[in-house]
């Protein structure tokens, strides 16, 4: 049951994290309109399950007039809101009330604060920590994200044979962040691969749309175009089995995946998501309306 519509307000952003799954950045480009807006909201209420809406990015304040807008909308509409960023014009108190007091009037009801090493290198005094304290003192509902660096760790993450070397750290090893970070972590067989550990693709229960009508079912795989097709029709008639990715990566994770669609692959990747998403950019050509778009595989 789909529960939660994310907005990726923007693919832009102020930074260029290496572990952005979106490959965004200052160049990214893609925004959404306020019109866009709507007439997605107005397809949430159809859809009749929605809850939640997210605007994020990118980083959404870069769009601030346009975010604010746009909850404002949804707020009218019954959703509950969240917002996540990275904080980046958090410089002094006063200022900082100034950016997140009209977010506390439209009643957001969360808003989560990137604050990690791929964020901020100073732990200890940061934009993230500055937005953190005056949220709480507006008594806005404020979370972190915290995603560290991996490291090999024993007994966390995705399922694995005992003993066996895991990936700790939270990094999804997706867009940037395979082409940044994998070079030194342990690979396991291919074979291993076999279900997608993230994503309940049959049965989505959050979706993140973009500014190009795509809907993420997963970064860069869609379900299919919301400007093309209505949303709702869409998300009622959406059988994972019959998606020409999602369908093999249900029965059999990227390892099937690889199989079925006769892709040339590596022995060992780092998890499940490298070994998918690497089959995914050597299989863009062949499926460019689900697997899109192609600026999240570091591509234009
Ligand atoms: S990259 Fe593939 S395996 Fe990883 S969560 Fe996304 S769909 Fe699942």
């Amino acid at each position: 049951m789909l529960t939660g519509l994310h907005f990726l307000l923007t693919y832009t952003c102020n930074l260029e994290c290496d572990h952005c799954f979106l490959y965004s950045g200052p160049q990214a480009q893609g925004t959404f309109t306020l019109n866009q807006i709507r007439q997605l909201l107005d397809e949430a209420v159809k859809i009749g399950t929605v809850e939640w809406i997210y605007f994020e990015g990118g980083e959404p304040f870069l769009y601030y007039p346009i975010m604010l807008e746009g909850i404002k909308l949804a707020r009218a509409m019954g959703f509950r809101v969240g917002v996540v960023t990275n904080a980046y014009y958090a410089t002094a108190e006063e200022d900082i009330e100034v950016w997140l007091k009209p977010l506390g009037e439209l009643g957001i009801a969360d808003l989560s604060i990137s604050n990690d090493p791929y964020h901020y290198e100073d732990e200890k005094e940061n934009p993230a920590l500055r937005a953190q304290k005056v949220a709480r003192k507006l008594n806005l509902p404020v979370a972190e994200i915290r995603i560290e660096e991996p490291q090999v760790t024993a007994g966390a993450g995705e399922k694995q044979g005992k003993g066996e070397p895991v990936i700790g750290g939270g990094t999804m090893f997706r867009g940037r962040a395979v082409e940044k970070l994998i070079a030194d972590l342990p690979r396991r067989s291919w074979q291993e691969f076999t279900e997608c550990p993230y994503e309940d693709l049959e049965s989505p229960k959050r979706v993140h749309l973009d500014p190009y009508g795509n809907v993420h079912l997963c970064q860069g795989l869609s379900m299919g175009n919301a400007w093309e097709k209505p949303l709702s029709k869409m998300v009622k008639e959406y059988d994972a089995g019959s998606h020409p990715i999602c369908g093999p990566l249900v029965r059999g994770g990227p390892a099937l995946l690889a199989k079925e669609c006769r892709v040339e692959h590596e022995d060992n990747y780092v998890d499940a998501c490298h070994f998918c998403y690497s089959l995914r950019l050597k299989l863009l050509d062949r499926f460019p309306q689900y697997l899109t778009p192609k600026q999240v595989y570091g591509l234009e």
